[in-house]
């Protein structure tokens, strides 16, 4: 039995681990988890269980709730947040929460010695180093929930040596067959609506702009310590073939499967055994055929950025990524333009001066940066 501990429980990838845990009664137990404020969505499965630490984002929600389920104990803030993450009785961390601020937990959950199934891809892009050196020195485990991830390193399961390169696919997002210029009228709505995969709005937005799969090239790199110039992307439509791996012999190995995300995760909890999920097989004869094309750079230019910042190595992935969180959340409350998002986030890029990245205090002072320079450029002021 391993007990599991989810924060952003309530969101999509947090939701669908619930059903997973639910599934595998015998495996797995839920003995924790963290929702911003959407208890609402968890509202069930509270009811159904009980002895968990739940943690809100503020004191009050805390009170509210601990009145309305007095089965589980109710925590707050960042604090509660830590402590969920760190609980002695648990023994894996789902961290699917979204964007930087994930980080300090995935840190305190590593040095309380807690394997991490993650699926907050700005952490290991922020403070990708930082946090394989905690991984390593605390001799836990670390299991990607990216279904591209997944896929190498299920690819990676039996030999994971002399490899040539790692082929990430991209499905392209929701604006993959407009040009720039068309890009100047599309809606927010327009913009959720992804051709594939059923997400969280911050991940389609990063999907749409492919500013997530730079973000996916960064995470890949720290997570198998491959070379950044070893990791291509190509544009796959259909989001079957969830990644592949060449080895130095040319032979690649690929996984594929049905665009669901409970496939990594149960992977990922599972690991390295494999356990049935009851969802529908993949049809290939349906999908009569998968299509695989060069990405352009003009046209995805984050994803350049993002190549530039992984060979880096300093503080600029932090800061662009920064850059980018603070332009995508602008964007979703309606304060710019879909594409002043990659017109903004370049030009911080190109305009910002980086330094080292040694500690997770670097980390956070880059990913400021990055916030402070798209937060005055929408405000107009100098930059
Ligand atoms: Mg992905």
């Amino acid at each position: 039995m391993k007990n599991i501990v989810i924060l952003g429980a309530s969101g999509s990838i947090g939701l669908q681990t619930l059903d997973v845990i639910q599934r595998h009664p015998e495996k797995f137990r839920c003995i924790g988890l963290s929702v911003k404020s959407r208890v609402d969505m968890i509202s069930d499965v509270l009811t159904k269980n009980f002895g968990w630490v739940v943690c809100v984002e503020r004191s009050d929600d805390a009170l509210k709730y601990s009145i309305e389920f007095p089965q589980h104990r109710f925590v707050w803030g960042e604090d509660g947040l830590i402590e969920v993450a760190c609980l002695k009785e648990a023994d894996t961390v789902v961290n699917a929460l979204v964007g930087f601020v994930g980080c300090r937990p995935t840190l305190a959950a590593i040095e309380a010695k807690k394997n991490i199934a993650l699926a907050n891809k700005e952490t290991l892009v922020s403070a990708g180093k930082i946090v394989m050196d905690a991984i390593k020195r605390n001799g836990v485990s670390l299991m990607p929930i990216d279904s591209e991830h997944s896929a190498i390193a299920q690819c990676l399961s039996t030999h994971d040596e002399n490899i040539n390169r790692l082929i990430l696919t991209a499905s392209g997002g929701s604006f993959r067959d407009k040009n720039r210029l068309e890009l100047n009228h599309v809606t927010l709505s327009d913009a959720l609506n992804h051709p594939n995969w059923t997400m969280g709005a911050k991940i389609t937005i990063d999907s749409a702009t492919m500013m997530n799969k730079g973000l996916e090239v960064i995470e890949a790199h720290w997570l198998f310590d491959v070379p950044i110039e070893k990791i291509d992307v190509i544009m796959h439509r259909q989001s079957i073939v969830h990644s592949m791996v060449e080895f130095d012999d040319r032979a690649v190995i690929a996984q594929l499967g049905t665009p669901d995300m409970r496939i990594p995760i149960q992977y990922a909890l599972s690991y390295p055994q494999r356990l049935k999920l009851e969802i529908p097989s993949l049809d290939l004869v349906k999908a009569h055929s998968l299509t695989f094309e060069s990405v352009d750079f003009d046209r995805f230019p984050l994803l350049r950025c993002a190549y530039l910042a992984g060979k880096r190595e300093d503080s600029s992935a932090a800061a662009l990524n920064g850059a980018n969180e603070e332009a995508v959340a602008a964007f979703l409350a309606g304060n710019i333009r879909f594409i002043d998002i990659d017109t903004y986030v370049v030009e911080a890029f190109e305009c910002m001066t980086y330094g080292q990245l040694s500690s997770l205090d670097d980390a956070i002072a880059a990913d400021k940066m990055g916030r402070e320079w798209i937060k005055k450029k929408i405000s107009g002021g100098n930059v």
